[in-house]
């Protein structure tokens, strides 16, 4: 049985959060005296003088409609990136814990460790890009507090095997985190309806890739709700600004603009792995179950310096383990994709 008092740490466990203005009152009201903003306005068109709902109550409605996920088991951070973040500071004692991880995978986890002083094991996935479960095993001692599976995942694009995430999440007794950034491309199912079967589960998704919107910085994390309590009590008052809230909101009511982009953007991911592999430059192409694709090459970093020089930036993986000689492209618009196409026809090495 999961306890997660076992996994918390003793400050966090003590922690009286900070108590706003807008914490201490809800509900209606025709004068707010409360808070010391502005009561004449903004100098623009809209008005911002109002601090913005702290716990997001609109927008995680809406998402409670579309992920079939009640709002308790849903906390909002300024991008996935703050989820991730704050997992650390909730559960892992600087100097003390240690989390694992399974390169090549996404940067930041291991970002977020080093900023918050925690060691980072690192067990490889297999040539096939998938868990090393024995390695994982033999990795985790009693200081390990989380296990971070991006699937699908980047940079490689592949999802990793349900199977082994749910062994996983039977036998670990930290928290496992399950990325799904990428999910909305994917032919795999989401973890988040499982969320009641696994109590030391954390799935991350974002509104920045397939619902196009990585500038309002709006990540979220499903989990059950003590966990999201924790976290709740760990983040800044504020973390979500009120434009955000406000232009998520209006997002989230457009799902079918979003599907037709997911569905074009498939067309176009097949299409471009099958022009690519007429290349010779191009060794392989990994199989991928999101919006970018990795393909292996003879010479990344001449191909990225090329399509450098003309106006055509894309990932040099090359240098990463299991990556060896990698580019990763994003799908563009089929513009753009014909675009690199033409470019890369006129490649000589
Ligand atoms: C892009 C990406 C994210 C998104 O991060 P945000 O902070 O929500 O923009 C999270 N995880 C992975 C694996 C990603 O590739």
């Amino acid at each position: 049985m999961f306890d997660i008092n076992t996994i918390l740490r003793e400050n966090i466990k003590n922690l009286k959060p900070y108590s706003s203005a807008r914490d201490e009152f809800q509900g209606e009201a025709s004068v707010y005296l409360d808070a010391n903003e502005n009561a004449f306005g903004s100098p623009l068109e809209q008005n911002y003088n109002r601090y913005p709902d702290p716990l997001q109550y609109s927008v995680k409605k809406r998402l409670s409609e579309i992920k079939g996920v009640p709002p308790r088991n849903i906390f909002l951070g300024n991008g996935s990136d703050e989820a991730i973040d704050i997992l650390f500071r909730s559960f892992c004692n600087p100097g003390a814990d240690n989390v694992i991880l399974v390169p090549p995978t996404y940067g930041m986890y291991e970002v977020s460790a080093n900023i918050n002083d925690v060691e980072t094991r690192k067990v490889n996935l297999t040539d096939e890009y998938q868990l090393n479960l024995d390695g994982i095993a033999e990795a985790i001692d009693k200081n390990t507090k989380l296990i971070f599976i991006c699937s699908p995942n980047n940079p490689t694009g592949n999802s990793i095997n349900r199977e082994d995430i749910e062994t996983l999440l039977t036998n670990f007794k930290g928290l496992v985190v399950v990325d799904e950034a990428y999910i909305n491309f994917s032919r795999q199912k989401t973890f988040i309806q499982e969320l009641t079967e696994y109590a030391n589960l954390v799935v991350l998704q974002t509104l920045s890739k397939a619902w196009g919107l990585a500038a309002l910085r709006v990540g979220m994390a499903f989990a059950s709700e003590e966990i999201i309590e924790v976290m709740n009590k760990v983040k800044p008052p504020y973390n979500i600004n009120e434009a955000s809230q406000q232009l998520a909101l209006q997002a989230l009511q457009n799902v079918e603009q979003v599907n037709q982009w997911i569905k074009d953007t498939l067309t176009e991911r097949d299409q471009l792995v099958l022009n690519l592999k007429a290349f010779d430059f191009v060794l392989d192409i990994y199989p991928s179950d999101a919006n970018f694709i990795l393909v292996k090459t003879t010479d990344a970093k001449g191909i990225y310096n090329y399509l450098v020089s003309h106006g055509i930036i894309v990932r040099d993986r090359s240098k990463v383990e299991l990556c060896e000689g990698a580019l990763r492209f994003t799908i563009g618009t089929p513009e753009e994709n014909k675009t690199l196409l033409n470019t890369l026809k006129e490649y000589k090495a």
